[in-house]
């Protein structure tokens, strides 16, 4: 069966370079399409992935043992699973979406004060604050989105992602003649509604090229609908995923990332689910921070946080160490997302959830493949990223000046990455499910 899978992948590719066998996967087959290097797993598995079986690794509810500061009441610890991979349009068929849906709003846990009490002998905490009531949060939606009914103006919807807080479409604005993205976000099944003010109120208050920008807003039944910029490229996610991208376009990526950051940063604005699924990718080459669901915005009187919240591969150890934190814990997922692009998934990918969170916060730095194929610089960029102590960990800023960045390649080919990244997903996903039907004869 592998080898047959073997030997299909390798016309595919034209495999002529290399072929790793890496004891955490069965195998992994590297090839060349074009003049991009691409990768095709066989075994172990990118959670929603075409190409592979479906991971059973979800994130346990509980999974976390979670802050009990009784000042932070605001927020309920919510940890996110890794989202699924966004397809190609061409590869959005509707039984897969079905498939994801079915698991649609359990993407995020919410742990609830039994869950987290880490011990009897912590001291009780302030009840904290339930959910708002609908009406309550109606009200206030009612104070920021726009009047009228959205229906007839947005019209030839097709979905185009989904995620833990909502679905997103692709959609034309009859009024202004632009194509948009429609993220239609039920407001009845969300357990922490007021994160919903958050991102409609964070978005419309951050206006940057390399943030996805918010175009305007809507109550339709109980509901709520952002309109926002329309990015044509996919998530950085779905080209990671299959084509090698090479250290001059990881350091163009980063870049990008870090101007967002460093934007939101001074906006006082931890995003605080900075991962490769969050970052889209634009086929004029642009490169855009999305998904501002979980963010936080600081003040003088809060200047820190301590929820124990985000995505579990991504977290940064102080929050799963309980200790208190700022915007730093994004430079330390954007660390992450640096190794994605370089070895195609985070690290501890393979270990469940509650396993690699315990890694993440005993190991002083994320372990790599193959470190002595990166370059002197990268290592450091990587090393001023995670560093395990966040006051000595680079900020944005910082970063921005950091030499790895001057090695940055043009962005012009990332459309030309995208345009390989989607035709290795057609072309392996037709692959894989001949292969899965030859597995089924075998049988
Ligand atoms: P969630 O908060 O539910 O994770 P996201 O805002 O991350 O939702 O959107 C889910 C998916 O929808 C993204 O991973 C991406 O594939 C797609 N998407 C989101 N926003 C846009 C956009 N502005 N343009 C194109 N696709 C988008
Ligand atoms: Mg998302």
């Amino acid at each position: 069966m592998i080898r047959q899978i073997g030997t299909a992948a390798c016309d595919l590719l034209s495999v002529t370079s290399a072929m790793y066998f890496y004891p955490d996967k069965p195998w992994l087959l590297t090839g060349h399409l074009g003049n991009q290097i691409c990768r095709f797993y066989r075994g172990g598995s990118r959670e929603g992935h075409p190409l592979l079986a479906p991971d059973a690794k979800l994130a346990p509810e509980g999974l976390l043992a979670a802050s009990l500061r009784g000042e932070e009441d605001k927020e309920e610890e919510v940890i996110k699973k890794p989202s699924a991979v966004h397809l190609p349009e061409s590869l959005c068929s509707s039984s897969l979406l079905e498939a994801e849906g079915a698991a649609a709003d359990a993407d995020t846990f919410v742990l609830t004060d039994s869950l987290s009490r880490s011990s009897l002998n912590e001291p009780r905490a302030r009840p904290r604050k339930t959910s708002m009531v609908t009406e309550e949060l109606l009200e206030q939606l009612r104070g920021i989105v726009s009047e009228g009914d959205p229906k007839s103006r947005y019209t030839d919807l097709v979905q185009v992602g989904r995620g833990g807080f909502g679905t997103v479409y692709r959609a034309f604005d009859s009024v202004t003649g632009q194509v948009v993205a429609l993220k239609k976000m039920p407001l009845r099944k969300r357990s922490r509604k007021e994160l919903i003010v958050n991102e409609i109120q964070i978005m419309k208050e951050n206006r940057h090229p390399n943030i996805v920008n918010y175009i305007d807003s809507y109550l339709v039944d109980e509901d709520l609908w952002l309109v926002m910029e329309y990015v044509d490229g996919g998530t950085l996610t779905s080209v990671l995923v299959p084509v090698f991208i090479e250290e001059g376009m990881i350091a163009a990526i980063s870049k990008e990332c870090l101007k967002a950051l460093d934007f939101l940063h001074s906006k006082k604005v931890i995003h605080r689910d900075v991962k490769s699924d969050n970052i889209l990718l634009g086929m004029n080459g642009s490169v855009k921070l999305t998904d501002f669901g979980l963010c936080a915005q600081l003040t003088p009187e809060r200047s820190r946080r301590c929820t124990v919240l985000g995505s579990p591969y991504w977290v940064a150890p102080e929050i799963l160490k309980k200790e208190e934190y700022d915007t730093q814990v994004d430079i330390w997922a954007l660390g992450i997302v640096a190794i994605e692009m370089l070895e195609g998934e985070p690290p501890y990918f393979q270990e469940s959830p509650i396993q690699a969170q315990h890694l993440i916060a005993r190991n002083r730095y994320p372990p790599l493949r193959m470190p002595n194929k990166m370059s002197v610089l990268f290592h450091a960029f990587l090393h001023s990223c995670l560093d395990i102590d966040p006051s000595v960990r680079w900020t944005a800023r910082e970063l921005l000046q950091h030499p790895f960045l001057d090695t940055a390649v043009s962005l012009s080919t990332l459309p030309h990455t995208i345009r390989t990244a989607r035709k290795m997903h057609t072309s392996l996903a037709a692959l894989h499910g001949s292969a899965s039907t030859t597995e089924m004869n075998t049988e």
